[in-house]
């Protein structure tokens, strides 16, 4: 395996760790973290299909040897959410100015017949 890549525990995808999120089980206090701690951990990537599976399937929980609770699964689900949605609101179409210009080139015509 290359120096610095790493497999995700869903989908075994290889690529560099700074492309998935790190889950740590801190040592010495087994606790749960993301991102930074010394201890055990286990890479997953940012997709909704891959911490649906780890979720679905324990993989967190299998491959860290302990519980994962359901709430650090929302922490995860609330943390796909806010990376995802500055592009959802970047497509959204803009209809509007469209319109405007249509109707205001029909007033520009109405006039104009009725000064005829
Ligand atoms: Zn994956």
């Amino acid at each position: 395996m290359p120096q610095n890549y790493r497999r995700c525990v869903s989908c075994r995808k290889l690529d560099h760790r700074n492309s998935f999120w790190r889950i740590v089980r801190v040592f010495p206090s087994q606790q749960l973290q993301l991102d930074q701690g010394m201890g055990r951990s286990v890479y997953l990537c940012p997709q909704a299909d891959c911490l649906k599976l780890a979720q679905k399937k324990d993989r967190l929980g299998r491959s860290l040897r302990l519980t994962v609770p359901e709430s650090f699964y929302q922490v995860l689900w609330l943390r796909l959410q806010s990376s995802n949605s500055p592009e959802a609101a970047a497509s959204s179409p803009a209809v509007e100015p469209a319109h405007s210009n249509l109707s205001s080139s029909e007033d520009w015509l109405k006039d104009r017949q009725e000064q005829n």
